[in-house]
């Protein structure tokens, strides 16, 4: 009798513990901590593409549905992020969405964007924004005024949050130009397989260079590999990174053709998995900026 009376009193307390909340939906895991960091508690959040995916492209689930026919808000990173097989303008569609009965926002408002490089996409943005903190900072500030228009009995909450957030990722922007900088010029060179760090790169002084520019496009062709092998050569880089949401087997070949190791893996289109490394956004970036400098001072 004692167990049956506590596990009805949980699952009450459990539904009674949702009952107010704001349901929010993401459509990737660095905008679900975001969103979380600041919603606290105050907020239930649903977010779609798994840890360790691809946001490019995406086949979303009969729950992404429900749980967007049922959202208060929709979080999604616009830039040309989820726009691969266009699955999130369909999603909003199949969903009943059009924007107007339940609001859907895009937290890189006010980014200033950099532009794909790639012959024909030139007039397409680069998605990866929040790879430079400063713009990780905007996406905070645009999803704390999306909680408080959506939600404004909590405004001193979210305010609270965001404030302490912000801050935090503040430092961290303010410490690695610094920290990038102390490496040789010569080694100042980061090599990925997505072309991913461009914000990154602009932000912090670091030259990039990839085998394939975003991960929509072809992948890892033989053109593409020799491409990056060459820029290897022509420039000594002396290290090599790869991403946990790629397959990692095209960095394998540069690195066996070139000679050059692989000396860290870096998040770039996804968290680590929850209780792993880089399991929030904060906790990503500091993985990253840890792992090259420290891969290239080598
Ligand atoms: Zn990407």
């Amino acid at each position: 009798m004692l167990c049956l009376f506590f596990v009805t009193a949980c699952t009450n307390s459990a539904d009674d513990n949702n009952q107010g909340k704001l349901k929010i939906v993401t459509t990737y895991s660095i905008i679900y901590d975001i969103a979380k960091q600041i919603g606290g508690d105050k907020v239930t959040i649903h977010s779609m593409v798994p840890i360790g995916a691809n946001p490019h492209e995406y086949d979303p689930l009969p729950k992404d549905v429900m749980e967007m026919s049922d959202a208060h808000v929709i979080f999604y990173n616009g830039l040309n992020l989820e726009e691969g097989n266009s699955w999130f303008k369909k999603l909003l569609q199949t969903a009943g969405k059009d924007g107007k009965d339940a609001p859907v926002y895009k937290v890189s408002q006010g980014v200033q964007p950099i532009y794909l490089e790639t012959k024909g996409l030139e007039k397409e943005p680069d998605p990866h924004a929040w790879m430079n903190i400063a713009n990780g900072i905007k996406y905070a500030e645009n999803i704390k005024n999306a909680l408080i228009k959506e939600d404004p009995k909590n405004k001193a909450i979210y305010t609270a949050n965001a404030t302490k957030y912000i801050a935090e990722l503040q430092k961290l922007h303010d410490g690695t130009h610094r920290r990038i900088q102390q490496l040789p010029e010569n080694k100042r060179f980061l090599i990925s397989s997505e072309g991913a760090f461009k914000y990154f790169g602009k932000a912090y002084g670091i030259r990039t260079g990839y085998i394939w520019e975003i991960n929509s496009e072809n992948q890892g062709t033989p053109d593409q590999i020799r491409h990056v092998v060459n820029l290897i050569a022509t420039n000594s880089i002396p290290a090599l990174f790869v991403e946990t949401s790629v397959d990692r087997r095209s960095m394998e070949t540069v690195s066996k053709e070139t000679k050059v190791p692989i000396v860290g893996t870096i998040f770039t289109d996804s968290l680590g998995g929850p209780g792993k490394d880089g399991d929030t956004y904060l906790e990503m970036m500091k993985w990253n900026i840890d792992t090259i400098v420290n891969g290239l001072q080598k």
